[in-house]
């Protein structure tokens, strides 16, 4: 059946307002005409499809704005899953693949990270697959964090009385081990045991975006059954799995997830919720003097829980904590590593970048990998999830006592 949730739209052009890419691009017709409005005539016609659909970043910084619970963004990235002239290349398949690059590239990562870093091979890239040579790519772990889980964790989490999955995501696998791993320091202090999914598969938000809708649903099935045999809490600890996994699964997937999308959690919210209701307590070390600058996500803001994360740095002894004022950071995933989208990335990015240079912050946080990614790149500022943060703050040995842990 038809989402007519486009019907809701009252015109108001709010979200036009708030959109970043029709901030900086005179070329693109906005939220409203790309997405309510072109629905309309889309139904029609699939001819009347607009190309100026392909620079939407699916940022959602419209719906989030939208008075009228319009579903914007997701209205458009269907569209453009939809569309007959929307077609994935092989720089989309590499871009999207994560599993599929991480597995290959992590048994080599010393050579795949030195190579990725060469100006040679950043102009051959460029050149080759149009993807921008000004581009830094994350780097690599040696091991993925699925190995070490395997190998260190596995045994000991049966122990703990009360047990959570783990829906790491592939930056937390294959690239940033640090954040999977401070997880399940943290979660184990707190008492809880850490279990991982029977199956995990990317959660295909860059699939959704580089236009391979039916390989993102052969995925999302996969996670999905996982996460309805686990039974328990699944937490995440990306704000974008979290809200692929969650909301575009069935609004763009068409996958339905009714009966399990409540227990799909980011890990910040249940922390913060289990320790307002006493059930998790948390003891911090009281040398943490740092400055913190919190930049939301937009994905965050579409969720609304950054107060989540905020609320447990402020916990934290001498944490001096800024919200910066809630501004796309403009990689959106895949999005800005496209040369005929490096200039529009950077250019939406910029407020932010000033802002953060403004606070003259020592670390940044924020729950989205490809945030890093671009603030990192941009700023040269240290970029932390705040997980990490909470992880390298805490005092284990107390927080284990005072929640019974042996
Ligand atoms: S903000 Fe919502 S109601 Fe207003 S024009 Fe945009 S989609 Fe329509
Ligand atoms: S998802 Fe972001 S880029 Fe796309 S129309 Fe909405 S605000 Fe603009």
């Amino acid at each position: 059946m038809q989402d007519k949730n486009f019907q809701e739209c009252v015109k108001c052009t709010v979200c036009t307002a708030y959109c970043p890419m029709a901030a900086v691009n005179p070329s693109y017709i906005g939220p409203k005409q790309a997405g309510p409005d072109g629905e309309r005539y889309r139904l029609k016609d699939k001819a009347f499809y607009d190309y100026a659909l392909k620079y939407c970043l699916n940022c959602k910084r419209c719906e989030t704005a939208c008075p009228s619970g319009v579903r914007i963004g997701d209205i458009i990235a269907k569209a453009k899953l939809e569309s007959e002239s929307f077609k994935p290349g092989l720089r989309e398949m590499i871009l999207a693949n994560t599993d599929l690059m991480g597995s290959l590239a992590v048994p080599f990562s010393p050579i795949v990270n030195k190579a990725l870093g060469l100006d040679i091979s950043k102009k051959a890239m460029d050149g080759i697959l149009g993807i921008d040579h000004r581009r830094t790519f994350p780097s690599y772990a040696s091991e993925t964090f699925v190995h070490w889980y395997r190998r260190k964790a596995a045994r000991t989490q049966k122990k703990f009385e009360r047990q959570i999955y783990y829906f790491h995501g592939c930056y937390a696998n294959y690239n940033f081990t640090k954040l999977s791993k401070d997880f399940v320091r943290l979660m184990n202090a707190c008492g809880y045991g850490v279990r991982l999914l029977d199956k995990e598969k990317c959660c295909g938000v860059a699939l959704i975006s580089n236009g391979m809708g039916k390989q993102a649903a052969r995925q999302g099935k996969i996670n999905l059954a996982s996460i309805r045999k686990a039974g328990a809490p699944v937490l995440t600890t990306s704000t974008t799995c979290t809200m692929t996994l969650r909301d575009e699964y069935p609004h763009v997937l068409g996958l339905d997830n009714a009966d399990v999308r409540e227990n799909i959690q980011l890990a910040l919210k249940f922390i913060y919720e289990k320790v307002e209701s006493g059930e998790i307590k948390l003891a911090f070390r009281d040398d943490c003097r740092k400055r913190i600058a919190y930049h939301t996500s937009c994905h965050m803001e579409r969720l609304g829980w950054w107060i989540y994360a905020t609320r447990l740095l402020e916990m934290i002894p001498g944490v001096d904590l800024r919200i910066l004022e809630s501004s796309c950071c403009g990689i959106s995933g895949t999005y800005g590593f496209k040369k005929e989208n490096y200039e529009y990335s950077q250019a939406i990015g910029k407020k932010l970048f000033d802002n953060i240079r403004d606070a003259a912050a020592d670390i940044v946080a924020t729950e989205c990998e490809t945030c890093k990614w671009q603030i990192e790149m941009s700023t040269g500022f240290e970029v932390q999830n705040p997980i990490c943060i909470l992880a390298d703050a805490l005092d284990v040995e107390a927080t284990r006592a005072l929640n019974g842990v042996r």
